[in-house]
């Protein structure tokens, strides 16, 4: 499943909305906490209450890259994490 767009919807908040039509919420601390790099999977992500990101980016087809603005920003998101950990809104 691959996104259709992708909204930042406040300083901490973005929404994804699915080719599938589902649409879900992410705080960027959970996305963060969720960090798929080598490192964070061993040690854990640390993060702040209060995450910013400088940039969201897609990489290849698969997945998506945060620049976080503190804390680690070398893990890729796949598209199937990202299913996994956002809050699926209900839709209108
Ligand atoms: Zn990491």
């Amino acid at each position: 499943m691959q996104p259709k767009s992708i909204n930042q919807t406040g300083p901490q908040t973005f929404t994804v909305v699915w080719k599938d039509a589902v649409v879900m919420e992410y705080r960027l601390a959970d996305v963060q906490k969720s960090c798929p790099c080598a490192h964070c999977r061993k040690v854990g992500a640390k993060v702040q209450e209060e995450v910013n990101v400088r940039s969201i980016e897609t990489v290849g087809r698969y997945g998506l890259r945060f620049t976080f603005v503190t804390g680690c920003d070398r893990g890729v998101y796949t598209y199937s994490l990202l299913r996994r950990i956002g809050r699926q809104l209900k839709s209108s």
